[in-house]
């Protein structure tokens, strides 16, 4: 069974059993992990906005902990954040599985710098999970919705209204800020990424004003359901038998990377 990479916010720690630290070296930053194990299946687990909430969505070190989970031979991993919404029918507290994306950050990271590589993106996150968890919330009456359109801002502002209306009438459903560069490095890695995303707030102009102390009550009632479900979807991409494409650039990866 493979070892999965999760990375969340911070308290997401608590749901494992048999939690150890540890920490990873990257250069002159040191990344801690939690590792523990969640039915059966042992699980890699960071805060992406770092332990005491220090890095801003821009500022993540992305590229670090990508390495991290390649060193460790994770070569699945479950990304969880909060998005806002672009559709009236998609409230605060809704959950969402993502199976496209439009870049509007251009943040351009990439793991490959020194060498000419141009990565398969048609799929950003890997179609075989979300083709798993989307028939398992079926199955089990979970209300996420999968399928979904993300659309990647670089933040850390929240979006004006006119680009929201942009955003909307370009296909996007929902809008966050931190699946670029999260995704994109993942599969330049050659990494199965899996995106659950939980509704904060209505995208700014379909409500009245977008405050810091919704955002953190929406997430706070969300908490229990997400966590809910990563008690089963854990396990599930564990356990999954993937032989798609998304690891077809792990050849280039360890190529540039001597490993
Ligand atoms: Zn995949």
């Amino acid at each position: 069974m493979a070892v999965v990479g999760l990375v969340g916010g911070t308290g997401l720690e608590k749901i494992f059993s048999g939690v150890e630290e540890g920490s990873y070296r990257a250069g002159d930053l040191e990344i801690r992990f939690a590792r523990g194990s969640i039915g059966g299946v042992e699980v890699v687990f960071i805060p992406r906005h770092g332990w005491s909430h220090e890095y801003p969505p821009h500022r993540v070190p992305y590229e670090a902990y990508i390495h991290m989970f390649r060193s460790m031979g994770v070569d699945r991993v479950v990304g969880l954040s909060a998005v806002g919404s672009l559709r009236p029918d998609l409230g605060p507290g809704s959950i969402v599985v993502p199976s496209q994306l439009i870049d509007y950050s251009l943040h351009g990271r990439t793991l490959y710098d020194s060498r000419v590589y141009h990565v398969d993106f048609t799929r950003p996150y890997c179609p075989q999970l979300v083709e798993l968890v989307a028939r398992e919330t079926a199955r089990r009456g979970v209300d996420a919705k999968p399928y979904y359109t993300y659309v990647s801002t670089y933040g850390p502002r929240f979006e004006t209204a006119a680009e929201i209306s942009m955003l909307r009438r370009a296909g996007g459903d929902v809008v966050g800020m931190t699946s670029v560069p999260e995704s994109v490095l993942a599969r330049e890695a050659g990494i199965h990424y899996l995106l659950i995303c939980v509704v904060s707030n209505y995208a700014a102009g379909m409500q009245e004003r977008v405050t810091e102390e919704e955002v953190y009550r929406v997430m706070s009632r969300a908490r229990e359901r997400i966590e809910d479900m990563l008690r089963w979807v854990l396990p599930l991409v564990g356990e999954a038998d993937l032989s798609d494409s998304c690891t077809l650039p792990y050849e280039a990866y360890r190529e540039v990377y001597g490993v």
